[in-house]
């Protein structure tokens, strides 16, 4: 026999479990023909609804569901890495949505590749629709950079959704960072994964944990831990200002030499100033994020502590 753990992350969820544990059962009939046993781990991430209590009713009724219930809200990434920790003796593991976004019925097609020998099945949509237009904008925009930026392969529309075999969840536990960005660390341990396309589905129930500023948060974040490029912008920028004040300064010297003028208007010094010294603020913050990120990984702290009493 093999075992598939599901990783379910949940904030606040107590209306979306039910309906997604209902789902997940039906779908997964398929993985007893395979000779594959089931095993649920829900993530309590700092709830504070009954996401704890609808989680242990499922417990009494089948023990196949278990819980690790953090301690406060650490976040999704957070709860990811507990629950591949969980995982770590599973022969597959996947990481699924509470709210049904990641629909369950891929998971028979998800597991006839990895069949054929992929380490992992990664899904992403192709379709945005059910999303705010201006939050659809900017997300293509990240990506957009992200490509240009990092050498790792990030899929425009990826979902955390994924399947994987037990050699992939050891490499993504080998990442132990404190700065994680899932997404990106999926694509930079490799191995063979084959992409599944699928429409975007609106939330079963509750409502979504994120909003506009904390997904531009994000995204920076993504864009710290995947790449340095932007270091190397602020240096670019750097290089060009103190080309172009070298050609002005001759400029000045040789209008001095032939027409003898007195430089003048303050207006035109004082907006170079305010443009450099604007500049020289932008590329300090680029470089203090990096420090800041430096900072929080040597400090080595823990990325999630468990409340045990309700681990289960
Ligand atoms: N989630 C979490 N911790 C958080 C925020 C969200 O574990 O701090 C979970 C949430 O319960 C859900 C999943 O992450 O299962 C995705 O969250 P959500 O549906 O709000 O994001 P969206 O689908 O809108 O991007
Ligand atoms: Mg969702």
């Amino acid at each position: 026999m093999s075992e598939l753990t599901v990783i379910v992350p949940c904030k606040n969820e107590e209306e979306a479990i039910p309906l997604f544990y209902k789902e997940l059962v039906a779908q997964t009939a398929f993985l007893e023909k395979r000779g594959t046993e089931l095993k649920l781990i829900f993530i309590d991430d700092g709830s504070d609804d009954k996401t704890v209590e609808v989680v242990r009713g499922l417990h009494d009724s089948d023990p196949r569901v278990h819980m690790i219930s953090f301690s406060r809200n650490f976040g999704k990434e957070a709860a990811m890495y507990a629950g591949l920790r969980a995982a770590a003796d599973s022969d597959y593991a996947v990481i699924m949505d509470a709210d049904l976004q990641d629909p369950p019925s891929l998971l028979e097609e998800m597991f006839s590749y990895i069949d054929q020998g992929y380490d992992s099945v990664a899904t992403r949509r192709v379709t945005r629709k059910g999303e705010p237009p201006i939050r659809s904008f900017f997300a293509r925009r990240f990506y957009k950079v992200m490509k240009k930026l990092s050498d790792t392969e990030i899929m425009d529309g990826a979902r955390d959704y994924r399947l994987m075999t037990n050699q992939f969840i050891s490499a993504v536990l080998s990442m132990t960072e404190y700065n994680r960005f899932t997404k990106g660390i999926f694509g930079w341990v490799g191995y063979e994964t084959k992409w599944i396309d699928f429409e975007n589905v609106d939330r079963s129930a509750g409502k979504t944990k994120w909003n506009f500023w904390g997904l531009v948060l994000y995204s920076l974040e993504g864009i710290t831990a995947f790449s340095t490029k932007p270091l190397v912008l602020s240096s670019l920028i750097g290089i060009i200002l103190c080309f172009i004040s070298f050609v002005m300064i001759l400029f000045i010297i040789v209008r001095w030499l032939i027409f003898r003028d007195p430089v003048a208007g303050w207006p035109s010094l004082m907006t170079v100033i305010v443009f450099v010294g604007g500049l020289q603020f932008f590329c300090t913050g680029i470089l203090g994020q990096y420090i800041a990120k430096a900072y929080l990984e040597v400090k080595e702290r823990p990325l999630y502590l468990k409340n045990e009493k309700n681990c289960f």
